[in-house]
């Protein structure tokens, strides 16, 4: 992106103060659909109303204010996720009809982006906003060891669904393949929808209607062609806010989650035999969009060094395309108050422009954001429990599933489980009630032949299922307290 020059920006520092709502309004939608040196845009999700910020922020805060005084924890959530490829009956593996294999490469690329382990975390600078941390008085947790601005572990994890919503299982765990033809339906591609308008309207008002399984229980994903006029990388739904009526900003149960063109889907770093755009190749437009999902704006607030509502990452100008490779820091003293110098903009995080090469972080206060909206936001509030039930049935579970043991099973308060691997460390244990409410959380470390403890005396008589996520898979088992 060509650098503004100071007198330049001056004056539309001053002209957006006089017409600031104006200017907003303008900024917001012409970068949204602003396309990129590569010719494509790179996101079509609308930012919110400001009764949607109002609303979500100030759950934010009760959620920060938790934080600091040990009520709340950064919490460890699955979230089950159906991708429905719309193809025209092209062999599987064959664009658009992506292969199993290039679907996984992009659940793997979530979990490493989700915790922080994403590809290029190491080329993180060495001194990266560390100004700005104590520009800010940024708390202790939103930094690391270097006084950096922490790259952080969002705490969310994604898996493929096994199931369907009759619960049959999957032949090709979290796809379901659907083919337009077969469905009465026009091609994606077809020049009927040449423009973005045209294009989403027919994916929000057709393809995702005609296919969506229950947003409470899935991470919903599309991925199709599209016309080559389109050019359009991605687009997500904000979470609908359960106390706002009549926002169209959310998702509904008709839209709920994520669209991606076919070609952004996907790791060539993981699955080299996929079908890719060249610089959208890493998986990272799936990245982008669910942070959307999970409740993130953009680092630029959508206009002019406007407010993402994290104070760990710096202000931003406008969308940064540029600064691939990366140099740092990079623009420098392009917002002033508070100002971004001398540490620059954050082109690495997820939630900017750049090349999927070049993003490779989210921060602490963008965690807190998610993990608001794991507890508070429409369709997301369910989806850890239903993940328990979902994703269960791969081999490596059943493998681990023989080798765990619970007991005694009906139990009259303490729960004994062995687990009997030498190649498990440890295990996050979730423990749901009847109704789906997580009533014990913890991470244990797990020895071969001794047991772990849990204590669930002072819970109330009926069924639980526990769910135990471990380096060998996720399995869960059903335990009745009966005393
Ligand atoms: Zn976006």
């Amino acid at each position: 992106m060509k650098k503004i020059s100071t007198p330049l920006f001056c004056l539309l520092f001053v002209a957006g103060i006089a017409f600031s709502q104006f200017a907003n309004a303008q900024t917001t939608s012409n970068t949204q659909l602003e396309r990129g040196p590569s010719g494509m845009i790179r996101c079509a999700t609308p930012p919110p109303p400001p009764e949607w910020d109002a609303w979500f922020n100030a759950k934010v805060e009760e959620f920060k204010k938790g934080l600091e005084t040990g009520k709340m924890a950064v919490t460890n959530y699955t979230i089950p996720v159906v991708v429905h490829i719309i193809e025209g009956g092209q062999a599987v593996g064959t664009f658009p009809n992506l292969s199993q294999a290039q679907i996984n490469s992009q659940i793997t690329v979530l979990n490493q982006d989700y915790s922080g382990t994403g590809y290029n975390t190491s080329t993180y600078p060495s001194t990266a906003y560390t100004h700005w941390a104590t520009a800010q008085a940024l708390p202790a947790a939103n930094k690391d060891a270097n006084g950096r601005v922490a790259i952080a572990n969002t705490g969310i994890q994604f898996c493929l669904a096994t199931k369907d919503p009759s619960g049959n299982v999957l032949a090709e765990p979290g796809i379901d393949r659907v083919n337009y033809t077969t469905k009465g339906w026009t091609n994606p591609n077809s020049a009927s929808y040449n423009s973005t308008t045209t294009f989403m309207n027919y994916i929000d008002g057709t393809i995702k209607p005609g296919t969506i399984w229950d947003p409470s229980k899935y991470l919903n994903m599309w991925v199709t062609d599209e016309n080559s006029s389109v050019g359009l990388l991605g687009y997500a739904t904000f979470p609908a806010g359960a106390t706002l009526t009549g926002l169209s900003a959310g998702g509904t149960a008709t839209t709920d989650g994520f669209w991606a063109y076919a070609m952004a889907f996907g790791s060539k770093n993981i699955c080299t035999s996929g079908t890719y755009d060249p610089t959208y190749c890493y998986g990272r437009t799936c990245t982008h969009e669910i942070g959307h999902y999970l409740g993130l704006r953009h680092t630029w607030g959508d206009g002019t060094c406007l407010t993402d509502y994290c104070n760990d990452t710096p202000t931003e100008s406008t969308a940064n395309y540029a600064n691939c490779p990366q140099v740092y820091p990079f623009n420098s003293g392009t917002c002033p108050s508070p100002s971004n110098s001398p540490d620059g903009e954050m082109t690495m995080n997820f939630m900017d422009y750049t090349n999927d090469a070049c993003m490779y972080m989210f921060t602490v206060d963008q965690t807190s954001r998610i993990q608001t909206c794991m507890q508070s936001g429409t369709y997301r509030i369910g989806l850890n429990s239903s993940a328990a039930l979902l994703c269960t049935t791969g081999i490596l579970e059943n493998n681990l599933s023989n080798n765990i043991s619970i007991y005694p099973n009906p139990s009259s308060g303490d729960i004994f489980m062995n687990v009997n691997s030498t190649t498990i460390s440890s295990a996050d244990i979730t423990i749901f009630n009847a109704i789906g409410d997580a009533v014990l959380q913890k991470r244990v470390p797990i020895s071969s032949g001794s047991a772990v403890k849990f204590d669930m005396i002072n819970h109330p008589d009926g069924m639980y299922l526990i769910q135990m996520k471990t380096s060998e898979g996720t399995i869960t088992k059903k335990v009745i307290l009966n005393r």
